[in-house]
């Protein structure tokens, strides 16, 4: 019996999953490795992170998965012609998937991997808000003088809904531990002289003055160079100097799971593999080896064809290569020739700024608001359904 290996329980294997007709489960040996039980909302990590929530963020996969899916729970390591290389063993495959997702990226900025802590997982975000949590306690506790100086660095999509989240909870937090909300400063530092370049102009400067609005600083036009114990090193027109900090987040970019640039098997940038329309490896030295290979989600570099830029790693993406790979995949194991190719449309998208107010840019118009937040919240609701009627 062909065995078919999907690797990581994210937004595409769990789209793959759900779309592939049932019947193929019983007729090619199908195993699931993920290093966690979770299938978790990666779109919800910022509020897990901010301690907002904890398992309402996840789903135990064993209960969703079909149960002809023999799910193995392994942290995986490398990845081999045929082989994959995991903590606990090793796995041969006819066909693999990867869909490892994304981890973050320091662009090897020093300091960042000692001193700060970014948001890639569940375990990591649920850690995050305990270490918030903590060092606000011992902060109080220590009765120190100055403020508490959390810094935020990056004005993204992950930095800007982390700070929505943090900012608002907050308030519990600093009301549980006896803290005066006035002494803790939520400071966001940018490189870019506006936050969420992907929104219109207008949208973006109504999203910082709702922030504002909530003690916010922003520090816009301030180059990362350094991240230190207690603080970073901005260059700032023209200017180096340091920003005090108690706590430091990193949300300034991610990049594909490690174990794709722990693979000499590809030729990778920035952890993740170039793939053509049909989800595949392409420019590889290895190219002669790719055919039983797809690569989805986070881990695949691949160009929109009008602008010849690849497209940014996000769920909604994943999720269109997943319904197309559950096609191709088929016909793969049906050696019969593709169908069809990869072409993205985006449906807009929608960055919530706590439990009140979002904005978005959805079939081609601004929104914002509770209505954005609502459709936001919408969206995420019939993810969690469909999961559990996979
Ligand atoms: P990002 O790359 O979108 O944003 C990082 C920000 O950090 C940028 O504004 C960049 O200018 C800034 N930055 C980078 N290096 C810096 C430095 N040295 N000094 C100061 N600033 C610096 O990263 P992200 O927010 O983690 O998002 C990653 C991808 O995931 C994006 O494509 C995003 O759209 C997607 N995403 C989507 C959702 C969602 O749809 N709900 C949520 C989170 C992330």
């Amino acid at each position: 019996m062909k065995k078919v290996v999907l690797l990581g329980a994210g937004y595409a294997n769990m789209t793959l999953i759900k779309k592939l007709p049932k019947y193929i489960f019983s007729q090619y040996e199908f195993i699931l490795i993920s290093d966690t039980p979770l299938h978790y909302f990666s779109v919800l990590l910022h509020d897990v992170a901010s301690g907002v929530l904890k398992d309402e963020a996840t789903l135990d996969l064993r209960s969703i998965l079909p149960i002809e899916i023999k799910l193995i729970q392994d942290k995986v390591l490398e990845i081999k012609e045929h082989e994959i290389i995991a903590e606990k063993d090793t796995y041969e495959y006819d066909v693999l998937v990867v869909g490892l997702g994304f981890q973050s990226d320091s662009f090897n900025i020093p300091g960042i991997k000692e001193y700060s802590t970014s948001i890639v997982n569940y375990q990591g975000a649920l850690a995050l808000s305990e270490d918030i949590f903590n060092a606000l306690k011992e902060y109080k506790d220590s009765k120190q003088e100055g403020d508490f100086n959390l810094v935020v660095c990056g004005a993204g999509f992950t930095g800007i809904e982390f700070i929505g989240s943090l900012s608002e909870h907050l308030n519990v937090i600093c009301e549980k531990i006896g803290l005066k909300r006035e002494r803790v400063k939520v400071i966001c530092v940018e490189a870019m002289p506006n936050i969420l370049p992907m929104f219109s102009e207008k949208l973006a400067q109504r999203a910082k003055r709702y922030l504002q609005n909530q003690h916010v600083i922003f520090e816009l036009g301030c180059k990362i160079l350094e991240c230190q114990k207690d603080g970073i090193i901005v260059e700032s027109m023209g200017e180096k100097r340091k920003i005090d900090a108690s706590f430091i987040v990193w949300t300034a970019g991610v990049k594909g799971n490690a174990v794709i640039e722990n693979s000499p098997f590809f030729t990778s940038n920035r952890s993740k593999v170039e793939v053509n329309e049909y989800l595949q490896p392409i420019n590889q030295d290895n190219q002669d080896q790719m055919d039983d290979i797809f690569v989805v989600g986070d881990c695949a570099a691949i160009k929109d064809p009008k602008t010849q830029r690849f497209y940014p790693p996000t769920a909604q993406i994943a999720i269109v290569q997943a319904k197309l790979l559950s096609k191709l995949l088929l016909q793969k194991l049906q050696n019969q020739p593709f169908s069809q190719r990869f072409s993205f449309r985006s449906n807009g998208t929608i960055c919530s700024i706590g439990s009140k107010y979002a904005i978005g840019y959805v079939w081609g118009i601004d929104i914002e608001g509770k209505f954005a937040l609502l459709l936001k919240r919408l969206v995420e609701g019939k993810w969690k359904l469909g999961l559990k009627n996979l």
